[in-house]
């Protein structure tokens, strides 16, 4: 964020009126920075400033919808542990932690492997101090501990989870002209925020489209995204472990997928910055590069609901449904069906496993 100072007061009290004034002083502004600005301004932003979860909030996510999201997850993590050997001390991570709950129910259903839980170093990465005063609450029995970057995961097997943490890193779009490509970028009109573009250049980043996309065609590209993942695989291929990447988006991303979700619903993304959430489709096969580049291996991209399925959440769902009825029951079946079904969100997630070059596939993922 440009720095305000200078700028009279009450220009200051509103996210638009910062970016605007930003734009007027540097010029436009990559996707990029706006989607920074808006998701993570240190007191304007829209994760630093609440909990935007569950019905009163502005979105859901899996392990918000049912335990059993988190207890498949939590036995999949033990059982590659296991794979490899229980070493006696880990890196349990996970970036994005949103409430904790993913990873409170991991814990629960990791009790049954003898010995995880000790072995565990818990390590959580959030940038919002909002959301890590809530992780900090829901995982109290548990010695969590906060670091600010990837960079600064320890030097150990990592075990790493990652729920709907890489869509909301911020994107940068770019349509194609020729064999060169112009930013979408955003700037100012009468007051407004507005999309324009910058004049096309080469991009050496996007070389590898040129051959699947053609005159206008927009593209994107998340940069933050590839730096984590070749961190992560890094610590994966030099100590052992495995990372879960669970998110909404497809092999190979094509089009715009920004999208701005206010009460549940979509909204307009540059009209009131920072009180909706921005999130954008995950380009897997990008990931998947940067992991093979670190030397670690990946698994095939799995839609949410098989890979669920293939870990046994319809037996766990039936154990559950044993002790409920009415109600509870209704909404148990319409949990299951919710995160399985390939009407909901059974295909649109999609889950990318890592794991060592000598090691087995984490459960339910094939190389
Ligand atoms: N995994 C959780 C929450 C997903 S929402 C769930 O499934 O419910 C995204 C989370 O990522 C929030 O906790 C948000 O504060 C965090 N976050 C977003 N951008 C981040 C960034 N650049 N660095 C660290 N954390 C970030």
């Amino acid at each position: 964020m440009a720095d305000p100072a200078g700028l009279p007061f009450r220009c200051c009290v509103n996210l638009k009126h910062l970016i605007s004034a930003r734009i007027r002083q540097d010029g436009p502004i990559s996707l990029a920075d706006y989607m920074g600005d808006c998701l993570l301004h240190p007191s304007l932003g829209y994760y630093t400033t609440r909990d935007p979860f569950g019905a009163a909030g502005d979105f859901v996510t899996a392990p918000e919808i049912s335990q059993m999201f988190g207890e498949m997850i939590g036995l999949s993590l033990a059982q590659s542990w296991l794979d490899q050997g229980s070493p006696r001390q880990f890196t349990l991570a996970e970036p994005g932690p949103g409430r904790g709950t993913l990873m409170r129910d991991i814990l629960r259903a990791a009790q049954a492997v003898p010995g995880f839980a000790q072995a565990a170093d818990l390590v959580l990465i959030d940038a919002s101090p909002t959301l890590r005063d809530i992780q900090g609450k829901t995982l109290r029995d548990h010695a969590p501990r906060w670091i600010d970057t990837i960079a600064e995961l320890p030097d150990a097997p990592l075990f790493l989870v990652a729920n709907e943490f890489f869509d909301a890193l911020p994107i940068r779009q770019f349509q194609r002209v020729g064999s060169g490509w112009s930013e979408r970028r955003i700037t100012t009109q009468d007051g407004n925020l507005i999309f324009g573009k910058a004049h096309p250049m080469r991009i050496p980043a996007l070389e590898h489209r040129l051959g699947d996309t053609k005159d206008g065609d927009l593209v994107e590209i998340c940069p933050a995204a590839t730096s984590i993942v070749t961190t992560i695989s890094q610590r994966i291929a030099a100590n052992g472990g495995a990372a879960l990447i669970i998110d909404y988006g497809d092999w190979r991303s094509l089009g715009d997928t920004l999208q701005a979700l206010q009460a549940h619903k979509p909204a307009d993304p540059l009209a009131d910055p920072g009180q909706a959430d921005l999130t954008a489709h995950v380009d897997f096969e990008t990931l998947a590069n940067a992991a093979k580049t670190a030397g670690c291996n990946h698994t095939r991209l799995t839609p949410q609901g098989v890979y669920l399925e293939r870990l046994g959440i319809t037996a766990r769902a039936q154990t559950l449904a044993k002790n409920l009825g009415g109600t509870a029951l209704n909404s148990h079946v319409s949990a299951h069906r919710r995160l399985t079904h390939p009407d909901e969100m059974g295909t649109l997630f999609k889950t990318l496993g890592l794991y060592p070059a000598n090691a087995t596939p984490p459960p339910g993922l094939n190389p």
